[in-house]
């Protein structure tokens, strides 16, 4: 039986530990932080990712702007309204949320966000710092998988690490942390994609393998090594009809035949995805000036 890499409870945990360092800091004087996400339209897993955004940031005690804008929203009001909180000095963080309807540009905008405030680390400045390996921020979801393997003790260094994945929200920054000398890193890393020949083939030489695409249940039993340690990040919607919604969430890997063979594995829900937000809340802190480690 695989170990269950816990992303839920240890996000609490990280979320707990966190609010108690927001309020010993405010004793002292220092500014609430305060984190605006802007979403244009109403795709409905985005709003259910702000609104679990929203629900860390209240729970710890930080400030929250849910600030919505119509699908129709041009590039320019778009950039005005992000300049508007790039300018307002109560607002620490700001993110916008994707995806974006086709007619804009999301590298534009996130190069219109302040690269102080940019929590995500999406701007090319933050992505430069985190390529030379001085981030300002940590890009979420890769840094709260980092996390994940530190807490559970697995190790990386000298790894064969395989993730299937390039994008620029999780498989690039990802495979940058995890090659760079320092906490969780120091690995062997190969990046798969959708050109990718063999791709069972290697990611059978995992050690440690992350699929980061978006299919549900891609990886079956035969594309995992005996004893690895497979860390799901994919988060796919299917028809279930028992369910109230009408669907239920799985991952990027078959959890039931996959498990049985590895070390360990952090599954769908409950795994990556509320490390993600942890991390997100850590940034925010940051970037209203306040310490969030020892
Ligand atoms: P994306 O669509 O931007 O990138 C998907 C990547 O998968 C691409 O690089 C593509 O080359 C690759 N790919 C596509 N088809 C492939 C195939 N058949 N074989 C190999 N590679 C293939 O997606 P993304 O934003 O990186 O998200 C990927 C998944 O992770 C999604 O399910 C998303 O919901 C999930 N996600 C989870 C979290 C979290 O916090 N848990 C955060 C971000 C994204």
């Amino acid at each position: 039986m695989a170990q269950i890499l816990d992303g839920k409870t240890l996000s609490a945990q990280i979320r707990s530990d966190l609010k108690d360092r927001l309020n010993k800091q405010l004793e002292r004087g220092l500014a609430l932080p305060f984190l605006t996400v802007m979403q244009v339209g109403d795709d409905l897993p985005s709003t259910v990712y702000v609104r679990a955004k929203q629900r860390a940031c209240e729970e710890i005690g930080i400030g929250f702007r849910h600030y919505k804008l119509p699908a129709e929203t041009s590039m320019e009001q778009l950039g005005e309204a992000v300049r508007d909180v790039n300018n307002d000095s109560t607002v620490h963080g700001l993110l916008v949320q994707s995806p974006l309807p086709p007619h804009l540009d999301e590298i534009e905008v996130q190069r219109l966000v302040s690269p102080l405030k940019d929590v995500d680390c999406f701007h090319p400045e933050n992505v430069g710092l985190l390529y030379i390996g001085r981030p300002r921020f940590q890009p979420c979801t890769a840094a709260g998988i980092i996390e994940m393997l530190l807490a559970y003790n697995i190790e990386t260094s000298g790894k064969n690490v395989v993730i299937i994945g390039r994008s620029v929200i999780v498989g690039r920054p990802l495979a940058i942390i995890m090659m760079l000398k320092g906490r969780g890193g120091n690995a062997t890393v190969t990046v798969c994609h959708s050109r990718t020949k063999n791709l069972s083939d290697i990611a059978k030489q995992a050690d440690i393998l992350i699929p980061a695409v978006g299919i549900a249940e891609l990886v079956k039993a035969d594309w995992v090594k005996e004893g690895a340690v497979v860390i799901d990040v994919g988060i796919n919607r299917i028809p279930d009809s028992s369910k109230k919604s009408g669907y239920r969430l799985v991952g990027d890997v078959a959890f039931k035949e996959v498990e049985p063979k590895v070390s360990a594995i952090a599954p769908v829900p409950g795994g990556v995805g509320p490390m993600t937000v942890a991390i997100l809340v850590a940034n925010v802190m940051r970037a209203a000036g306040l310490k969030v480690q020892d």
